[in-house]
């Protein structure tokens, strides 16, 4: 037991504390200087300037969504998206390089972003970098990691040929090597390129307005095979690779069967995935176009049998904050992919989780936070709650109950894919580093206050 003294904190959370490895029903987190001194399973009577007694309600370390794309649209910025984050409670996001600006693959582009990371942030941010097809990129590798670039995105799919373009397969390799030489972590966008591009062709030129040809024209196999191909192609490079919003438990296998191997490889899903199949398109349309497709019922049951497994490193809401007008053309082929979901991340995910899934709230822990950090060299700051980590909590209410109205959540978008959705589990609070910075329903957090963070690997 610590002596009295030692337990001196600033903020004092009671309620029943969820940590990677253990639950106390009622128990406390002490922080102080911002960070945790104490986990408890028992409430203390030490000293404490704000105390705070949330009854039933889980007590978590705060979420970190490794993929964030405040930037893609110019409308929203970091400081809109980390609000957004702060309300969800995630307290740090990783963000995404595919800029509207351009990509962040030069020393000087990653140096600009971070002066707006430290001008804007709410919540911690990681930063990513990528690098340009062509040859060019790849001497800059070594130059952003050391500017502190926490991993690096590259595509097999051409998305965007200024924001987000293809690498090919032969520089894909060459890539793998430099980056494995700067320890940090490579995540992959994987679909086939060359199937996706015919069939998109194809079916967009048949006329037809259903929803789900977007879905049709990216089947499984475009994932699957894309997924197969980059761990071959990175197998004996050493570089550490992360698959991007999964959409099948095919690739999760084909990820097992490579790390049963050896191979250091990560993979997430995203909350849409686990929650939304491709006949909810039939009623939401584009609202709910996003790449890789949404796929059927049992798809979502495989993820969800795997999860369970423990075999998903991270739940990432692939931020994409698109303005409605991105989203109301009539061919499903003219609109754009993705959508907002930082802020309902975690709620969403928790509410099928605990409630549907009957998922153990340890491994909802370790797949929103623990996995997350140790996959990005997060791990020494982030990640759980323990002594000596960064005070970032958040308070979910796992009972209650709410429909969500994207009017109403933090993004400049203004809507959400799970719009209408009645989910069960409420964020109360979140603390990062210590400062209340949400607390169910005001943000109380200055643009700015989030840190840049540098990955440790
Ligand atoms: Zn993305």
């Amino acid at each position: 037991m610590p002596e009295p003294n030692d337990l001196v904190a600033d903020l004092a959370v009671v309620g029943h504390l969820v940590t990677s490895d253990a639950q106390y029903p009622r128990g406390e987190v002490r922080v102080r200087d911002g960070r945790i001194i104490a986990v408890l399973d028992v409430p203390s009577d030490a000293p404490a300037e704000q105390r705070v007694d949330v009854g039933e309600a889980y007590v978590m370390p705060g979420v970190i969504d490794p993929h964030v794309h405040c930037l893609s649209y110019a409308g929203e910025g970091i400081e809109a998206g980390t609000r957004s984050a702060a309300a969800g409670g995630v307290t740090t996001i990783l963000e995404m390089p595919f800029d509207q600006e351009g990509p962040i693959w030069s020393v000087s582009a990653f140096n600009d972003k971070l002066a707006r990371v430290r001008r804007e942030a709410h919540v911690d941010v990681a930063v990513y970098a990528t690098v340009e097809p062509g040859g060019n990129g790849i001497s800059q590798i070594a130059g952003l990691a050391e500017a502190g670039a926490a991993c690096f995105k590259v595509s097999t799919y051409h998305t965007d040929p200024n924001r987000f373009p293809r690498t090919p397969d032969d520089e894909l390799i060459e890539v793998f090597a430099e980056i494995a030489k700067t320890g940090r972590r490579l995540c992959v966008h994987a679909e086939n390129d060359e199937i996706v591009r015919a069939k998109v062709a194809e079916l967009h030129a048949s006329g037809e307005l259903d929803p789900r040809l977007h879905c049709a024209a990216r089947p499984p196999v475009t994932e699957t095979a894309a997924v197969a191909n980059v761990l071959e192609l990175g197998r004996d490079t050493g570089v550490k690779l992360h698959f991007c919003h999964i959409s099948t438990p095919r690739a999760v296998d084909l990820v097992q069967w490579h790390r049963s191997g050896g191979a250091p490889a990560t993979v997430e899903v995203c909350p849409h995935y686990l929650t939304l199949t491709a006949e909810d398109m039939v009623r939401r349309g584009a609202w709910l176009k996003c790449n890789p497709p949404l796929r059927d019922a049992e798809h979502v049951d495989g993820l969800w049998e795997r999860f369970r497994a423990g075999q998903i490193d991270a739940i990432a809401s692939d931020h994409a904050p698109w303005p409605k007008h991105y989203k109301d053309r009539k061919n499903i082929f003219d609109n754009a992919s993705g959508g907002p979901g930082v802020e309902t991340l975690l709620p969403v995910t928790a509410s099928e989780a605990l409630h549907t899934r009957k998922i153990d709230p340890c491994e909802l822990v370790r797949t929103t936070a623990t996995k997350v950090a140790k996959a990005f060299g997060l791990a020494g700051r982030k990640g759980d709650l323990k002594p000596g980590l960064d005070g970032d909590l958040v308070v979910l209410d796992p009972h209650r109950e709410w429909i969500v109205d994207g009017a109403e959540l933090h993004s400049n978008a203004g809507w959400s894919p799970f719009d209408g959705m009645r989910v069960r589990g409420k964020v109360l609070l979140t603390v990062s580093r210590g400062e209340v910075i949400w607390d169910g329903s005001h943000l109380h957090s200055e643009a700015g206050r989030g840190e840049f963070l540098a990955a440790d690997c």
